[in-house]
């Protein structure tokens, strides 16, 4: 795909604002990211202040290509052939290099870094022509829903930070997130490349990282994602005055708000789905009702933040 000639002016001038140490959200193939020159920590500082996120939570950074990223961390045989999938949702979390040029901001102070590089031409475009690594965690208030389109970033910040706007994401939920140590691989987060597919790929399990694990990942906090609306999950109808966020087939009758994540119940039109009608549902329910969601391949990414979308708020 091509960066379209409207696009790359934006992107020059949203470049020249990265470089002088502003936030700029771009779409990528998983959410909308919250972009910051990832060596700056004026500009990392800003990410965390708008987002109000806990400063222990580290950020992911976003690399043009792998070249980008071997300048930042230590890619073993192990991690270089899951570095095959990309540019993809697929983040990797290796040993940072003792010379790599990255705000301690990014990395919360650990010694490894999350790294990725996505599979969208705008945010690609955007990072080489900023000529530097960028932070970007989703481009959301801290543990509220993740944004698929511009329009939701832009709500969400009150139009402070200019959005690079690429359409809607096309997987629609989070990259999946691994810790790569010697021969062990964890997954820390499932996510839009489901665990089954990077098995096969490497030809050995995967861990699923405990809730104690040393490095927690903060995605994994009970809590997050969470729409305003109190949500009810796995229920086969809605009750009187409940939303319905329905997958295949759909209650007869419903007398509320009602979207179907994927009629032909497909996992991957629903993961595309989930936080767009999520928020559609939130503006207009107080309680939403979601039908069970098959847990194989994507199935585990999508029921994860539906879980944590209902978790008790702290
Ligand atoms: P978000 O940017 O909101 O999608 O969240 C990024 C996730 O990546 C968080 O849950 C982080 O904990 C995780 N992450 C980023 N860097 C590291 C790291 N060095 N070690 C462990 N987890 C990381
Ligand atoms: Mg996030």
């Amino acid at each position: 795909m091509s960066v379209a000639a409207s696009n790359s002016l934006d992107i020059v001038h949203l470049a020249g604002l990265l470089k002088a140490g502003k936030l700029v959200a771009f779409p990528t193939e998983t959410v909308y990211g919250l972009g910051a020159d990832a060596t700056n920590s004026e500009a990392v500082l800003g990410i965390y202040e708008i987002k109000g996120r806990p400063r222990f939570n580290p950020l992911i950074v976003h690399c043009a290509d792998l070249a980008m990223a071997e300048k930042l961390v230590e890619f073993s045989p192990l991690a270089r052939r899951l570095a095959r999938f990309w540019p993809g949702p697929l983040t990797l979390v290796l040993p940072k290099k003792s010379d790599a040029r990255l705000s301690d901001l990014v990395t919360a102070g650990l010694d490894t870094v999350g790294v990725r590089v996505p599979a969208h031409p705008l945010a690609l475009a955007l990072i080489r022509a900023a000529g530097t690594p960028l932070a970007g965690p989703s481009a959301n208030p801290s543990g509220k829903l993740s944004p698929t389109t511009a329009e939701q970033v832009r709500k969400a910040f009150h139009g402070l930070v200019p959005v690079l706007d690429g359409g809607p994401c096309t997987a629609g939920v989070e990259s999946t997130i691994l810790a790569v140590a010697g021969d062990a691989v964890t997954q820390l987060r499932a996510g839009a490349l489901p665990r089954g597919e990077i098995e096969m790929a490497i030809g050995q399990p995967i861990a699923i990282a405990s809730k104690n694990a040393a490095i927690a990942a903060p995605g994994m906090l009970a809590s997050h994602y969470a729409p305003n609306a109190r949500l009810r999950l796995d229920a086969s109808a809605p009750r009187p005055g409940e939303a319905y966020l329905a997958f295949g087939p759909e209650p007869a009758n419903p007398s509320g708000p009602l979207r179907n994540l994927s009629p032909s119940g497909d996992l991957r039109e629903a993961a595309r789905n989930l936080f767009s009608m999520l928020h559609e549902l939130d503006a207009l329910s107080d309680a939403i009702a979601v039908a069970p969601i098959p847990h194989s391949g994507l199935g585990e990414a999508i029921n994860d933040r539906l879980k944590r979308a209902a978790a008790p708020r702290p």
